[in-house]
C-alpha cells in the first residue's frame, strides 16, 4: 500500500489519522469512542519522507468529536486528523492540545480527589505538548503522556 492508497482510495465516509508517532497507532486507536462494528485499518511502520516512519489509522463511519482531537493530540502530537465524506477529503487538521483538559486523561496520583470522588472529571493544563506534559490541577502532580 502506498501512501495514498492508505490516506484516501475506498473510504467512503470516515477518518483517518495520519502522521501517527510509529508505534503508537494503536494507542490512539484506544483513545477514541465508539469504534465497536467499524471496519478499521492500522498502518503500523509506514515509510514517511517527513517521519521515517509512522503510524496511519483509517476508521470508516467514524467521524472525532472535539475531546478526541485532544485526545489523539495527547498520545500523538502533529497526528494530522483527516474527515472524509463521500470519497471527499472536507477537512485537515492537526491534533493540537488545548491549554487545559477536563474529563481526558487520569491523575497519577491515586489520593487524588479526581480520583477519589466519582463526580469530580480530572482536570489538567498543558504544561509542555511535545512530548505532553501535565500538570494536575487538584493536587498538583506532573505528569508525562
Ligand atoms: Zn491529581
Amino acid at each position: 500500500m502506498n501512501e495514498k492508497t492508505l490516506r484516501v482510495e475506498k473510504i467512503k465516509n470516515g477518518t483517518v489519522i495520519d502522521h501517527i508517532v510509529a508505534g503508537r497507532g494503536a494507542e490512539v486507536l484506544r483513545a477514541l469512542k465508539g469504534i465497536e462494528g467499524r471496519t478499521v485499518i492500522l498502518a503500523v511502520n509506514v515509510s514517511s519522507t517527513r517521519m521515517g516512519k509512522k503510524d496511519v489509522l483509517r476508521i470508516e463511519d467514524k467521524y472525532l468529536a472535539p475531546p478526541e482531537y485532544s485526545h489523539v493530540a495527547l498520545v500523538s502530537p502533529d497526528a494530522t486528523i483527516v474527515t472524509i465524506r463521500d470519497f471527499e477529503v472536507m477537512k485537515k487538521e492537526k491534533a493540537d492540545l488545548p491549554k487545559s483538559l477536563k474529563g481526558i486523561a487520569k491523575c497519577n496520583n491515586p489520593a487524588c480527589v479526581s480520583n477519589r470522588e466519582p463526580d469530580v472529571a480530572s482536570e489538567f493544563s498543558v504544561i509542555e505538548k511535545r512530548p505532553a506534559r501535565l500538570k494536575c490541577l487538584y493536587c498538583e502532580q506532573e505528569m508525562r503522556v
